[in-house]
């Protein structure tokens, strides 16, 4: 079998005894891909996902974006590959945020990993749910021992009785952050779908305006912003496609069919690279506050060739109740904003808007040219915006500007929450609420104010506890 050859007997066995992983050390994972052939594949990530200041993801597992990617999709089967303990963890985050699929999972040891058996054990699990009447895909996912192997998921068939099979490598030591993770899978199949509708009739997508051009909205939104946006961009002929990452298979037509696609999340580069391959423009940024939604419209009927007439029309009708949204909601507090889902710039713009001032935003995602709008905009107004920020940097910045809300990750809220300072969860709360449109700006304030109003609480609870653990 072609494809035991390519794996690295030797760095298979020391890799599993040694039970490498997150804590493994970055170099000896790369120099053991690198042995087991995996180097161009590890160098695209690389180049795709450039690498932060700190050798290893601070956040939850990467591979949970891929995963998370998979469960959502319809008749879609999700397979892990790696080490027990990974895939215990992973399983139980994707309970944890509501997945109500089973997660396919290939076990290994020792010996099936340097026998190569563990490809074949792939393969038959592959094949075994590979069944049209249930699904459209399966999906593999290589964790950080399997692809430090060099187990070769390209060498799965690309279809088994006409059920895609998509294999990906999702190692901790090549792909930063879980953000960056759902891009992974989002591509790749975007990718195959792109293959398929260039070879031949796809299925229609579901969903579609009859006659209205599409913009593909790139990002993971709350339910809500997708429909907002929707409204906005009526007035110039133009609806939301199916979103990305996709929902069921045949969203990834309907997205790659779009007249524009939106980096909303400006972190799926890989994504965005099959759209520019299909012969789609690019708009970067997002339709939040008053000045990002101008600025975003503006941009967006550009790219589509909208007549002005139209375009004025979609101005005139979201500027007007967005600046009154602003107008009844305002903030006078000091925040500082860090998380790793990718949309921290658009919060912190929202929330300057209304009046609050926001010195730092941190976001674990690199900087790429579709947020560069939004860092421009926060910087002329005195904000330092830290791409690829670390725990360290998130820390410090708080405890520097001392805010009357610190919106974060878990062990920012945590340490904040011992400073004595009001916190909040990026990802449960601010995450969990609608962005855009009035809605937005009504939701991210009424956080805010809820969160400051009890400021003194905190003090109260830091005083009760005694100061011991307070590091100022
Ligand atoms: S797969 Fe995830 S949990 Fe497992 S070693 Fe890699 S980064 Fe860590």
């Amino acid at each position: 079998m072609d494809g035991i050859a390519t794996i690295d007997a030797a760095a298979a066995a020391s890799l599993e005894a040694n039970g490498s992983g997150c804590h493994g050390g970055r170099e000896t994972m790369l120099d053991a891909a690198a042995r087991a052939g995996k180097s161009a594949a590890m160098d695209a990530l690389m180049r795709d996902y450039p690498r932060g200041p700190h050798e290893q993801p601070q956040s939850m597992c990467p591979a949970f974006g891929s995963l998370r990617v998979g469960l959502r999709m319809r008749r879609v089967a999700t397979v892990l590959c790696g080490s027990a303990c990974c895939v215990y963890g992973l399983s139980f985050t994707a309970r944890f945020y509501g997945a109500r699929r089973s997660v396919g999972y290939v076990p290994f040891n020792s010996e099936t990993l340097v026998r190569g058996q563990l490809f074949e054990d792939i393969r038959d699990a592959v094949f075994s749910l590979a069944k049209p009447q249930d699904v459209d895909a399966v999906v593999v996912i290589n964790l950080c021992v399997p692809t430090a192997s060099g187990v070769p998921l390209d060498l799965l068939p690309k279809s088994h009785d006409g059920v895609r099979i998509i294999g990906i490598d999702v190692p901790g030591f090549g792909v930063p952050t879980h953000a960056e993770a759902k891009d992974v899978l989002a591509a790749a199949m975007l990718r195959f779908a792109r293959a398929e509708a260039e070879s031949g009739p796809v299925a229609r997508p579901g969903g579609l305006v009859d006659g209205a051009r599409t913009l593909a909205l790139i990002g993971e939104m709350f339910p809500v912003d997708p429909a907002t946006i929707g409204a906005m961009i009526e007035p110039m002929g133009l609806s939301v496609a199916p979103p990305t990452p996709a929902r069921e298979w045949r969203d990834l037509y309907g997205a790659l069919d779009c007249a524009v696609a939106c980096a909303i999340h400006p972190f799926y580069t890989a994504s965005v690279r099959e759209f520019a391959a299909a012969g789609r423009p690019v708009v970067g940024s997002a339709p939040v506050g008053l000045d990002g939604t101008a600025d975003w419209l503006d941009a967006v009927a550009d790219a589509a060739w909208v007549p002005g007439v139209a375009a004025d029309a979609a101005r005139a009708r979201a500027l007007g109740p967005l600046k009154a949204a602003l107008d009844a909601n305002r903030l006078d507090a000091r925040i500082t904003v860090s998380g790793y889902e990718g949309s921290e710039l658009l919060v912190a713009r929202l929330l300057v808007e209304a009046g609050a001032t926001i010195p730092y935003v941190g976001t674990a995602c690199p900087r790429t040219v579709w947020s560069d709008p939004d860092r421009e905009w926060l910087e002329a107004r005195g904000t330092h915006v830290q791409y690829r920020a670390s725990l360290e940097q998130d820390l410090a910045a708080m405890r520097a500007v001392r805010p009357d809300l610190a919106i974060g990750t878990t062990p920012v809220v945590q340490k904040a929450k011992e400073l004595g300072i009001p916190s909040v969860y990026f990802t449960n709360m601010v995450s969990a609420r609608p962005l855009f449109g009035p809605a937005g700006v009504g939701a991210l304030t009424a956080i805010v104010r809820a969160q400051t109003k009890g400021h003194e609480r905190f003090a109260r609870m830091v005083s009760f506890f005694g100061s011991e653990k307070v590091e100022a």
